[in-house]
């Protein structure tokens, strides 16, 4: 079969190889790959900045219909269509396993990172881990949903927005469109959107967004967003810069909440008589539990939250790394397995 795996002497720090999936082991169950989104998590793992994962296949996007399983499994059958995603397989026993925190699990696996991914012809799932995409949602859209779209409906829900509250996101790319999708359509709020691509909020007022805001011509979106709702209620931040994160904090009203989930490499200003007199929290939130991304696959396929995705072929995947780099992309690209014809 065909995957892409990391390789920092080739262009874009991967490569396309033939590789030999390995036999089942219990638990374990095989899926045919469908399609398979690039994330720029993708990319930081080719970079080798979580560490050298060399000849690693990627992706934690993936979407696939189960071909095999091993004899003890019993939660998956052959035809069922499950996801690939980064979080791939945890302890289960664990005070943040049992508690409804299994992506904190400190033995978490990740899909394409510290086990083979997705972004391959063929993958291996754990079977209890890989969460069944509901009948009615297109499997393109559904790779998408797996991590950028379980991230922002988990980062809202952390968020804590309620109906006809104010939430501020800030990036409109991959994760934004989507933040800004469950934030309207499925929590009912107010959403701002916040980003320095003119493109990028053009598509965010369609996908739902009541207010954009470009602050490399219109100023601070903080000040804007004091000034006219006296702050929001809550601010999610997807963007990759650290001056995003510091308006976050500005933005937010009393009580407010900014959630992280950008990942840029840098360390935000956090005013502290700001975060004390305010009472201001600043929350991370990581990718969503087996549990998230059934209620976010379910939104999907009642079609409240539609990605916006892009088939592209295998053999263009470095391109697409590339573009992702270049911050060209809108919407999301999706490697398509099932297409021979690419
Ligand atoms: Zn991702
Ligand atoms: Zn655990």
């Amino acid at each position: 079969m065909k995957a892409v795996v990391v390789n920092s002497a080739s262009k874009a720090n991967i490569e396309i190889v033939e590789k030999e999936i390995r036999p089942l082991q219990a638990g374990e169950a095989l899926v045919d790959v469908e399609y398979c989104g690039v994330c720029h998590t993708d990319l930081h793992v080719a970079g080798g900045d979580f560490g050298d994962v060399q000849g690693r296949v990627l992706g934690h996007e993936g979407i696939g219909v189960v071909s095999q399983i091993a004899d003890d499994v019993t939660s998956l059958k052959v035809g069922d269509r499950v996801s690939i995603a980064w979080m791939y397989h945890a302890c289960g026993r664990c005070e943040y396993c049992t508690t409804g925190r299994e992506t904190f699990c400190r033995n978490v696996q990740n899909a394409g990172y510290s086990v083979d991914g997705g972004m391959a012809e063929q993958s291996i799932v754990v079977a209890d881990y890989a969460v069944k995409v509901p009948d009615g949602l297109d499997p393109a859209q559904a790779s998408s949903i797996t991590c950028a779209g379980v991230t922002t409906y988990k980062a809202i829900k952390v968020a804590d927005v309620k109906p006809g509250e104010t939430v501020i996101i800030y990036g409109c790319g991959g994760l934004g469109n989507l933040a800004i999708q469950y934030a309207k359509h499925v929590f009912n709020a107010h959403v701002i959107a916040v980003d320095l691509n003119d493109d990028k909020l053009e598509l965010a007022k369609e996908s739902g967004a009541d207010l954009t805001i470009n602050p490399s011509t219109e100023g601070d979106a903080a000040d804007i967003v004091q000034e006219k709702f006296g702050g929001a209620h809550a601010a999610v931040v997807t963007a990759v810069s650290k001056v995003a994160f510091n308006s976050a904090v500005n933005a937010v009203r009393a009580c407010g909440k900014v959630v992280a989930v950008g990942l840029p490499s840098e360390t935000m200003d956090l005013n502290i008589p700001r975060l004390v007199l305010d009472g201001i929290e600043v929350v991370g939130s990581l990718v969503g539990t087996r549990k998230d991304l059934e209620e976010a696959f379910q939104f999907g396929a009642e079609g409240l939250v539609v990605p916006v995705v892009h088939k592209r072929c295998l053999h263009e995947v470095q391109d697409i790394f590339e573009e992702m780099e270049q911050g060209k992309i809108q919407g999301r690209m999706v490697i398509d397995f099932k297409n021979k014809d690419c």
